[in-house]
């Protein structure tokens, strides 16, 4: 058989894309190498999301679900001082820690219902696997589809992320906020879960020389206290890539890459998701009005103010002048200044 439309990856990138291309009257089939939605880092969404849930006609579903309100951010990032965002004056209302796995089989289970056909626990193979007239590529950070094209990915950085999660045991003094925290080698990001577990994370450079976990977080201030509400792990902290990177081309002869398969954020911005979302609307018009140089200019540009503010972001912690890792994100200002003039 060969479809119109192969989606390669059923993460929130391949799942929107195949939403959206439905309501476009095209048909899409979506190959995903995991049997149901994996337990994934990732969870904290923006107010704003609620945009491109409303354009995928998903938002009630979402609201069903009931994830967590977010109400807002603290952080210590340019002085020991914990500054506070709250979401009160958002015009899209509170944010959200959601259930990943929830989430994503909801997007799922959206696009089945929409007459999307999904082939789950299937790794894509290019030898046996699926013909299509037009692949999307929305693999995440593999971008396999684009490799297999002669595609590059660039990355700026070596973020990696060391991530626990937490069991509760009193209550958390940071209430509902996402936490965030800078320390000499990197920073450190706490958020609580809808199941009352906290996800903790140590975003650093993959290439330094780095403590253990365990030491790292006796170092910080107001992460510690944090996780005191919490039983202690008995496990080691899982190890993945947090880089920011993209293709050095989104679009070729019939393919396109959706999400972090073209651009992949530092979770710093949490934007992540909702990146991935807009990506996939912005995907499916490209392929049903047959315009892809468009798309290409669309992500090209969400990309480039990304990089300006995050290095903008970056530069407002300078207590560590001679850490490597801060070192190499002023670096960054620098250039992305000189690349805007
Ligand atoms: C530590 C960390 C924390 C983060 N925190 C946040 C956050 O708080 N908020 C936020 O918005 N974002 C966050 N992100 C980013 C967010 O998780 C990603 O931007 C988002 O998952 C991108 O969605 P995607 O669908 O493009 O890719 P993915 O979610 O990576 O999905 C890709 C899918 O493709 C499948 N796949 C890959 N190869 C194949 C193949 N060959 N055949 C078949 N299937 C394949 C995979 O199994 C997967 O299901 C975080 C990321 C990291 C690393």
């Amino acid at each position: 058989m060969i479809h119109d439309v192969l989606i390669v990856g059923g993460g929130p990138a391949g799942a929107a894309t195949a939403i959206a291309l439905a309501d476009r009257g095209v048909k899409s089939a979506i190959v995903e190498r995991n049997p149901a939605p994996p337990p994934r880092v990732g969870e904290t969404l923006p107010p704003s999301v609620r945009n491109p849930l409303e354009k995928l006609g998903v938002w009630q579903r979402f609201l069903d679900d009931r994830h967590d309100p977010a109400v807002g951010n603290r952080s210590s990032w340019g002085s020991d001082r914990i500054d506070e965002i709250h979401f009160i004056r958002n015009a899209y209302g509170n944010g959200w820690h959601i259930d990943r796995q929830k989430f994503e089989g909801m997007l799922l289970d959206e696009a089945r219902a929409r007459g999307v056909t999904l082939f789950m626990g299937e790794k894509f193979d290019p030898q046996t696997s699926h013909r299509a007239h037009f692949v999307v590529d929305a693999t995440g950070r593999a971008s396999f589809i684009a490799r297999l094209a002669g595609a590059d990915r660039i990355a700026i950085d070596h973020l990696i992320a060391l991530t626990m999660f937490l069991e509760p045991r009193l209550p958390d003094p940071q209430q509902k906020f996402t936490l965030i925290e800078a320390v000499e080698n990197g920073w450190w990001y706490s958020a609580p879960l809808p199941d009352g577990r906290l996800v903790v994370a140590y975003m650093t450079d993959g290439d330094l020389e780095r403590e253990e976990w365990s030491d790292a977080v006796a170092r910080t201030h107001t992460t510690r206290e944090r996780i005191a509400a919490y039983a202690p792990a008995d496990d080691e902290p899982h190890i993945a890539s947090a880089n920011t990177s993209r293709l050095n081309t989104v679009i070729g002869t019939n393919w396109l890459a959706a999400g972090d398969a073209a651009t992949a954020f530092d979770p710093l911005s949490s934007q992540g998701i909702i990146t991935a979302l807009e990506s996939a609307l912005d995907a499916a018009t490209a392929i049903a009005d047959d315009n892809l140089a468009h798309y290409a200019e669309n992500v090209t540009d969400r990309y480039r103010q990304y990089l300006v503010e995050r290095a903008q972001y970056y530069a407002a912690e300078q207590r560590w002048p001679h850490s490597e890792f801060w070192r190499r994100r002023q670096l960054h200002l620098q250039a992305s200044h000189a690349n805007a003039s």
